[in-house]
């Protein structure tokens, strides 16, 4: 009897061991493929994730990487416009005259645009253009014409509403990048001189035009403004006698002359004014025409902080 229940009890301990054994073969490794199989999904994920990410990265630097701010120190648009025109090779032109003349034309391009730029050419004189935003395709020839052709482009905001301009600092800001990353866009000039519409001591913006100024100055803008008018901007047409004695009229009275004129469809005597003025400042021979470079004295009715 004792051997019988001795052998029993053996058989069931063994009968056991070997349950245990099955259980551990088989609940363990499946306990380990569950652990692992959730850890491989959590991974997936994340690499979806990281794959996402990346994809975004490389978008964004395809749509905007020449604007993003950490690329601006080594592009070339920090480059003033006649370190660039130089790389170019184009030819530094300045004599030693004892006065410097700055044609300066606001809101262009117009149907004007090329006029002006023939009498330009055929004078040989460089002048600064203080362009709008335009996007029609004839606009957008112009605006390269005038960098091909030796011109300064100059800003004078996108839109000129001064309602929407002036409203606030944000919304100077915002018309103001949008027309530097336009003409850069188009012209792969970066446009780093402003002319405020209306001028810095205009008495419409609800804005301190020194908060404004001081913008300008932290983004490497210097702004001009001007200290001869040629009255065009007045509303109805302007004899062209009338805007060549505007402009002759005060230039002995100082060396540098930043000349206010417009590029405006309705400005036809601008245009024909501008030869005589041409010829009657070259007939000085103690003034030369100068382009607005960052060697330009700025003229400006309101001084930086
Ligand atoms: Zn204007």
């Amino acid at each position: 009897m004792e051997g019988t229940n001795d052998r029993r009890k053996r058989i069931r301990r063994l009968k056991k061991l070997i349950l245990g054994v099955i259980v551990a073969a088989v609940v363990i490794p499946v306990i380990t493929s569950i652990v692992l199989g959730i850890r491989v999904f959590q991974l997936q994920g994340k690499v979806r994730e990281l794959e996402e990410r990346i994809a975004a990265i490389m978008q964004e630097e395809e749509v905007t990487g020449v604007y993003t701010t950490a690329t601006v120190e080594e592009s070339p648009r920090n480059m003033s416009q006649k370190e660039q025109l130089l790389e170019e090779g184009a030819k530094e032109d300045i004599g030693n005259y004892q006065k410097q003349v700055y044609l300066t034309f606001d809101d262009g391009p117009s149907r004007n645009t090329d006029r002006i730029l023939d009498i330009l050419k055929e004078y040989n004189v460089k002048a600064t253009f203080f362009v709008v935003g335009k996007t029609d395709e004839h606009s957008v020839r112009a605006y390269q014409r005038i960098v091909e052709e030796g011109h300064t482009l100059a800003m004078h905001s996108y839109s000129h509403k001064y309602e929407e301009i002036y409203e606030s600092r944000e919304s100077f800001v915002e018309d103001m990048e949008k027309l530097q990353e336009y003409l850069y866009q188009i012209t792969g000039i970066w446009p780093r001189f402003y002319r405020f519409p209306g001028g810095s001591s205009n008495l419409v913006s609800k804005v301190d035009m020194q908060e404004l100024i001081n913008y300008l100055d932290e983004k490497g803008i210097t702004y001009f403004d001007w200290n001869i008018s040629s009255g065009d901007a007045a509303s109805g047409r302007l004899s062209t006698e009338t805007i060549v004695e505007n402009c002759m009229g005060s230039m002995d009275s100082m060396n540098t002359c930043m000349i206010l004129m417009h590029d405006a469809s309705e400005k036809d005597s601008t245009v024909e004014a501008l030869s005589e003025i041409i010829e009657k400042v070259k007939d000085r021979g103690d003034a030369e025409f100068l382009p607005i470079t960052d060697e330009t004295v700025p003229v400006q009715h309101m001084k930086a902080d």
